[in-house]
């Protein structure tokens, strides 16, 4: 169904079957400017689903419960609904008006008739998580140091010292399209391809989703993959204690270089 010429030696391209899926099937979905929002807002949505009905059931499931980090502050429903309700009004009132006159400037992506190979997405991913985690890192850094900015930019996100899943986005309008911003433009800077962007859309909401769930749980990417590369829950939980310290979004080594990691004792 595509071109065997773009097959010869790419016999990696295990990706082709489901890009060819969706160029075949779903090519005014995936090339609508409105796709990667309504991605990232699904995606949000999905992931953080799961973990909003945990903190609803609480202490009844004490299996779960067992890996609560700060076990004496459980959400309330109220505060779930604010921060819920804060990150789909920004959405539709800031991030969908700047996608339409984003439509304007930025030319729409190519949508190429071959798939990325497996490495490129493992390549290109890891690309554009390391250089978001820098530029968050430096952000946010700034933004605890300075008064005024953290007051005004950051400070919404602080609101509560035991963060459960929806406080995840519930992040100011400066801040939400700084971040929209940068995971717009980084896998661009890097040419990644389509699919590459948009699995790291998933992927990275997901890693910001259970730095905020509130609970360490043993089988989250922190405890997966080796040598405390990711903070995960337990490192941003106690960004959210001990504000400063563990400013990097995602891995551990620009707080470990600069000084500033710190882990529960
Ligand atoms: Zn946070
Ligand atoms: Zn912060």
């Amino acid at each position: 169904t595509y071109c065997t010429k773009c097959s010869t030696g790419a016999s990696d391209r295990l990706l082709q079957p489901l890009w060819d899926y969706l160029l075949f099937h779903h090519r005014p979905l995936i090339s609508s400017p409105f796709f990667p929002v309504l991605l990232a807002f699904s995606s949000y949505f999905l992931l953080s689903i799961p973990f909003a009905v945990l903190d609803l059931l609480g202490e009844k499931v004490p299996f779960f419960y067992q890996y609560k980090i700060q076990p004496d502050k459980q959400p309330t429903l109220r505060m779930m609904a604010k921060s819920f309700f804060t990150a789909l009004y920004n959405h539709i009132f800031f991030v969908l008006p700047a996608v339409i006159i984003g439509m304007f400037i930025f030319p729409a992506p190519a949508l190429p008739p071959e798939a990325p190979t497996l490495y490129e997405v493992f390549v290109d991913g890891l690309g554009t998580l390391l250089l978001f985690d820098t530029q968050y890192f430096i952000w946010h850094f700034i933004h605890h140091k300075n008064p005024q900015l953290y007051r005004w930019i950051h400070a919404i996100h602080h609101e509560y010292l035991a963060p459960f899943s929806w406080s995840t986005e519930q992040l100011s309008i400066p801040e939400l399209m700084t971040v929209g911003l940068w995971s717009n433009q980084d896998p661009i800077l890097l040419k990644c391809h389509p699919l590459t962007t948009w699995s790291m859309t998933v992927f990275s909401i997901w890693m910001s989703v259970e730095d905020h769930i509130g609970y360490d749980l043993p089988w989250t990417l922190n405890h997966l993959v080796p040598f405390g590369l990711l903070g995960g829950a337990p490192a941003h939980d106690m960004h959210h204690q001990k504000p400063s310290s563990n400013y990097a979004p995602f891995f551990s080594h620009w707080d470990i270089i600069f000084g500033t990691a710190s882990t529960p004792e």
